[in-house]
């Protein structure tokens, strides 16, 4: 069998095109195949499918293909363009490779998989590629997956931020908690992110009044969203930001108690962790400080007594023991715990939808993980666009169709 022969074979191209002469440069570490397409042939229109155009003109092109053993490997062809009676000069494509591609399908097709599990930087080293070139390959698949996104059957969404940079530029994750995946990020934490979603639903096979349930922390703007964008939608306010901004009150009291009394200086966690994820010394000092009729004490008793409402059978319950807290709290004189008792109160009735929904977005923690993998993945990544799309390409469960 001729070299020629092989590589037609292994590519899996036939007529018109066929593989004319291959070049292998072990010095060079390259493979060079040249492909052609039978002259005189007459190829159909893309637009048109009319059979039997002549070629108008041809232009060179290369593409990168799958490495050949230890060598890279490249293909070129003249591309033609056919004349077409009905739709004028129309360009060919090539079957091994997407217009406009510097790689072939196959090779793209790699790189996707590397990249779905390594930095894009690595997988450009070790493709030996620039990652600008890649980023492209990323956006193209991505983009074209999304295009194609069907959320006919989206009716629970949790609504979060995240942090895309430390310490600045957020990002807003919709996530379809039945299916556990990302379905839209929007930049920003406005109100605004919420109308964006609504009309993303609306250009994606579905309609923004079928979803039915939204959790969301307590932020305004997301709470002005839902309620102008997602009209059906009930509110549940996610427990975990409920907890931590009890959290934070407690905290409160601890530092302004500090002053007074030193020994509590750096027991901050003591307060705010459960059990579980306390060592038997740290439980021990922390029982210890219990006992000492501190305001601190008595605010973390306050944490426990709220988060025990979660554990309640029932909305109508838990609505007793949710009252009784507040009127307590709000008696006490622990300025930030009242606080937070206000707040709590404005928003009763969305915590309470938890007892229904039963929905949370600290539950959607296989979707976190991967955010937060996507993000160690963006470390160098220059823009927020990038990020974007490696979060979708790990939390998105893109049908990627990727060619095989
Ligand atoms: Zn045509």
């Amino acid at each position: 069998m001729r070299d020629t022969h092989l590589f037609q074979l292994a590519l899996g191209i036939d007529s018109p095109w066929f593989v004319s002469a291959s070049d292998f440069d072990a010095e060079g570490k390259r493979l060079d195949i040249e492909i052609d397409f039978k002259s005189g042939a007459r190829l159909p229109c893309p637009d048109c499918k009319a059979a039997d155009c002549p070629v108008h003109d041809t232009t060179k092109k290369t593409w990168r293909h799958l490495d050949f053993f230890q060598h890279q490997a490249f293909l070129h062809a003249r591309t033609p363009r056919i004349k077409c009676s009905k739709c004028g000069v129309r360009q060919v494509e090539v079957p091994w490779a997407r217009p406009g591609s510097g790689f072939t399908l196959l090779f793209e097709a790699l790189a996707m998989m590397l990249v779905i599990h390594m930095p894009v930087a690595a997988a450009a080293r070790m493709l030996g590629e620039h990652d600008t070139k890649l980023w492209r390959v990323v956006h193209h698949y991505v983009e074209t997956a999304l295009a194609e996104l069907d959320l006919s059957a989206l009716k629970r969404v949790s609504i979060d931020e995240t942090a895309a940079r430390r310490g600045h530029n957020y990002i807003t994750l919709f996530v379809d908690i039945d299916q556990r995946r990302v379905v839209h990020i929007a930049e920003g934490r406005g109100a605004d992110t919420v109308s964006g979603f609504a009309d993303w639903v609306d250009d994606h096979n579905s309609d923004a009044s079928r979803i039915k349930e939204v959790c969301i922390d307590m932020s305004g703007a997301y709470i002005a969203g839902v309620s102008e964008n997602l009209t059906e939608a009930e509110i549940t306010f996610d427990k975990f930001h409920v907890m931590k901004l009890i959290g934070d009150a407690v905290d409160k009291v601890r530092r302004d108690e500090t002053k007074s009394r030193p020994e509590l200086k750096g027991s901050r966690y003591l307060w705010l962790k459960n059990d579980a994820n306390l060592s038997a010394r740290q439980m021990a000092t922390r029982n210890s400080l219990a006992r000492a009729n501190l305001k601190t004490g008595r605010a973390w008793a306050m944490r426990l007594t709220f988060q025990d409402i979660y554990k309640e059978p029932n909305r109508r319950w838990a609505e007793v023991q949710f009252d009784r807290w507040c009127s307590w709290v709000r008696r006490s004189r622990l300025e930030p715990m009242k606080q937070v008792a206000a707040t709590l109160m404005r928003h009763r009735d969305g915590i309470l939808a938890w007892f229904d929904s039963r929905i949370a977005n600290g539950l959607i923690e296989g979707i976190n993980s991967l955010v937060q993998a996507a993000k160690a993945k963006a470390r160098g990544y220059r823009t927020l666009k990038n990020l974007v799309a490696i979060t979708y390409l790990v939390a998105g469960k893109l049908d990627l169709r990727l060619p095989t």
